[in-house]
């Protein structure tokens, strides 16, 4: 076959991508441009020296560690340790350097250590680090809720709660809509992904590995179908099915809430069409149910507003809010309708960490960057970017099939299938293209029902140069994928 200039320039592009790990860490002892307390621990790669005392040792041997004293059930993605992280650029114990696109799953739209959320993080830990909110009230809780309820969409009151997880914002917008309601019953749907906590896993619309070997799950918890057209759910299939739910098990007056990702985070970031959100707020304030949009992976900027629900013009009446939101930091929320906000009775809210002070100057540094450095737009340019490249890329693939490029903004995925007709999900090709990208320095998570999805979640704040080298990477790690799979099906 010959190759056409294209393919050639493919080529030049991989084997750009294509040096092997130490040969890697050599060539960035000669060319790095990255600020200098880095540069200068990467300088010396030839001794493998800990960049950190606190993180002495190799790759294999914290592995080892690792496994002897943490239990498995704590999966981690990379088989390396970190040691140094800036912006969209993180460094192992070995002196090797990775182009981050996964942001500590959806954590770091600002990046790695941006410089203003370090820098409020610090001057906070100069004051106090903790007194607990239940017992001694501190004003960077209030200017953090202030701050969200003047965010969130909606024209009306609003008030916020500060927890310290994500799973636990989703539980506490449970009992605030039951004590609001009075009603015990959450209509959840197939696909989404709500926590790890027992209520939370109940609402979570995906057994393995989640909910495998951990229940039983809280009950008065409905599960209703995703509307995923590419699944062959429309959304009329979608609220033809929840009408069905209403009628045969979850009935409506006794439902609290319903609860919603924006953009499906782990079941493979689908959005949520708009008419669906639209027809979900009629059915809720006919019936009197609060609608809930857990905004914790698609929040702060991902999809280029700051609420993923704001493309629908819809406002929920409670939100779920983490991850983002502080730039690197646990600190999570729940922003709702002040009246509904106020149900619980006093005391019936909160926790002892709930609102750290130094999370919550993180998160106000966090939401000033998103805003002062323009980056809900960027994420929409991003976004744009990364759709043109993955149909060139996905172009040159065939018959690997990369298809069904899809999210909103820059919280997109690109599916593997083994081909086009039939669509059966590549999870294994998917796994050895995340692999691939790892040796060659480039962090990549899965998602997806199947496993056969990648997310991008690159932080917001990343250049265009440092996205496109992700991008070689990951056209090479894909080549290599495909060269093993074909290199197989010969044997
Ligand atoms: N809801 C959504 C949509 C999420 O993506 C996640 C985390 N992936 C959670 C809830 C749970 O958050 P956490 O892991 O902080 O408990």
């Amino acid at each position: 076959m010959t190759k056409t200039t294209a393919d050639k320039k493919t080529a030049a592009k991989r084997s750009k991508a294509a040096s092997p790990r130490k040969t890697r860490a050599k060539a960035q002892a000669e060319t790095v441009t990255t600020p200098d307390v880095v540069a200068t621990h990467i300088a010396a790669p030839q001794t493998h020296a800990p960049v950190l005392a606190h993180t002495a040792g190799s790759n294999d041997a914290l592995m080892a560690r690792r496994n002897a004293a943490v239990p498995r059930g704590v999966a981690s993605a990379m088989p390396f340790f970190a040691a140094k992280a800036e912006n969209a650029e993180l460094w192992d114990v070995e002196g090797n350097r990775y182009i981050d696109f996964a942001g500590g799953i959806a954590v770091l739209n600002t990046g790695h250590r941006h410089a203003k959320v370090v820098e409020a993080a610090k001057a906070q830990e100069d004051l106090y680090t903790h007194t607990s909110f239940q017992v001694v009230p501190y004003e960077p809780y209030v200017a953090l809720a202030e701050k969200l309820n003047a965010l969130a969409p909606g024209e009306f009151e609003k008030k916020s709660l500060l927890v310290t997880t994500g799973a636990e914002a989703v539980e506490n917008a449970v009992k605030i809509a039951r004590a609001h309601t009075g009603r015990p019953g959450i209509i959840a749907f197939s696909g989404g992904y709500h926590g790890r906590t027992l209520m939370t896993l109940g609402l979570t619309g995906k057994v393995t590995p989640y909910k495998k070997d951990v229940g039983p799950f809280p009950t008065d918890i409905f599960r209703a179908p995703f509307p995923d057209a590419r699944q062959g759910v429309t959304v009329e299939d979608a609220l033809k099915a929840l009408e069905t739910l209403m009628l045969t098990d979850a009935d409506p007056s006794r439902i609290a809430a319903i609860i919603l990702e924006p953009v499906l985070g782990e079941g493979g970031y689908v959005p949520v069409p708009a008419e669906m959100w639209q027809a979900l707020r009629a059915i809720c304030d006919k019936h009197g149910i609060l609608l809930i949009s857990d905004e914790i992976q698609a929040g702060f900027g991902r999809t280029g507003t700051w609420f993923a629900i704001e493309h629908s013009g819809v406002a929920p009446d409670l939100i779920t809010v983490a991850k983002s939101m502080a730039g690197g930091y646990p600190i999570a929320g729940v922003i709702g309708r002040a009246d509904v906000m106020d149900a619980p009775m006093p005391g019936g809210l909160g926790g002892t960490y709930g609102g750290n002070p130094v999370a919550c100057a993180a998160a106000l540094a966090a939401i000033e960057a998103l805003d002062s450095e323009g980056l809900l737009e960027r994420s929409t340019r991003m976004g744009e970017h990364f759709r043109a490249r993955f149909a060139e890329i996905g172009a040159r693939t065939a018959p690997y099939r990369m298809w069904d490029i899809r999210g909103l903004g820059a919280m997109l995925a690109v599916e593997f299938v083994t081909d086009f007709e039939t669509a059966t999900p590549d999870a294994a090709l998917t796994k050895s293209v995340i692999a691939h990208a790892q040796k060659r320095g480039l962090i990549l998570l899965a998602c997806g029902m199947h496993g056969n999805a990648l997310r991008i979640m690159v932080p917001l704040t990343a250049s265009d140069a440092i996205v496109e080298e992700g991008l070689e990477i990951f056209e090479a790690a894909l080549a290599d994928a495909v060269a093993e799979r074909m290199a197989h099906a010969a044997e």
